[in-house]
């Protein structure tokens, strides 16, 4: 391990001499012309790669070819008869003007092609933002389409069908309290309906039928339109009542059509008792 080291400093001490003395033997020429060599990556390269096949030829140890291997690699790349790989090489890495040409010619065309891409990302970005709140839009307005509320804050009284066929669910809560469209629709009655008392009906889309019982008060009048949320009158005891509660029905089909549960067709829209 001590070996290296020591033969380096030898190698510097001898180049110092060569270069020291006006006429330079042929063996500082060759010293100088390493280290020339040596001062560029391909240069090292190929003197590492002849060092390489020096190694296998001779059988040299690896720790030993920096030096001998590297001082004739030397003198054959500056050999003009020998021309080749070599020459380009160190031709190519010495001539600053001609690296710097390139690297300019490279940036100007890397600058244009990074203008291109910038107005091109900007204008699919614009379409993007566009399409972006446009879907928003959309989106908004189908999620109110499909959005479901509570009727009346309330608490579940009684479930529907059961022994007596309860055509709906009955909604306990203290006389007054406000009753709201489950849903936006239209409202297609509005008044007197026996057994069921201050009766409003709502239709929505796709047939669908929403039924409020019972109220105290109703405050909306046939044909208005209502949004999800709507107060459509106030809970009360009207009809076939024993106590204050909203009756609330579900029906397919239009006005008379099938009554289902609406606790499940609720809980279908995401609201729950
Ligand atoms: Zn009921």
């Amino acid at each position: 391990m001590s070996q290296p080291p020591a033969r380096n400093s030898g190698r510097h001490r001898g180049q110092g001499r060569a270069t020291g003395h006006g006429g330079p033997s042929g063996s500082a020429r060759r010293a100088a012309l390493a280290a020339q060599i040596r001062r560029t990556g391909i240069a090292t390269a190929v003197v590492s790669t002849l060092g390489i096949v020096m190694i296998n030829t001779t059988g040299i140890a690896h720790s030993e070819p920096v030096v001998i291997p590297g001082l004739r690699t030397a003198g054959t790349v500056a050999d003009p008869a020998s021309g080749g790989v070599a020459d380009a090489a160190t031709d190519r890495l010495s001539d600053p003007a001609l690296l710097g040409q390139q690297r300019d010619d490279a940036a100007r065309r890397q600058a244009q092609a990074d203008r291109v891409d910038r107005d091109e990302a900007l204008a699919q970005l614009s379409i993007l933002l566009l399409q972006q709140r446009t879907t928003a839009t959309e989106s908004a307005r189908q999620q109110e389409e499909l959005r479901w509320v509570s009727p009346i804050q309330a608490r579940l009284t009684q479930h529907f069908g059961g022994a007596n066929g309860h055509p709906g669910i009955d909604l306990g809560a203290p006389m007054g309290t406000p009753v709201v469209a489950a849903h936006g629709g239209i409202i297609i009655y509005a008044g007197w309906e026996s057994g069921y008392g201050n009766f409003v009906q709502i239709q929505h889309a796709n047939n669908v039928v929403t039924c409020y019982a019972h109220l105290s008060r109703i405050s909306v009048r046939v044909g208005q339109q209502v949004a999800t949320g709507q107060q459509v009158g106030l809970e009360g005891s009207t009809g076939f009542s024993t106590g204050p509660h909203l009756h609330f029905e579900v029906r397919l089909g239009g006005q008379n059509g099938t009554k289902i549960d609406p606790l499940a067709w609720l809980a279908r829209h995401n609201v729950s008792y």
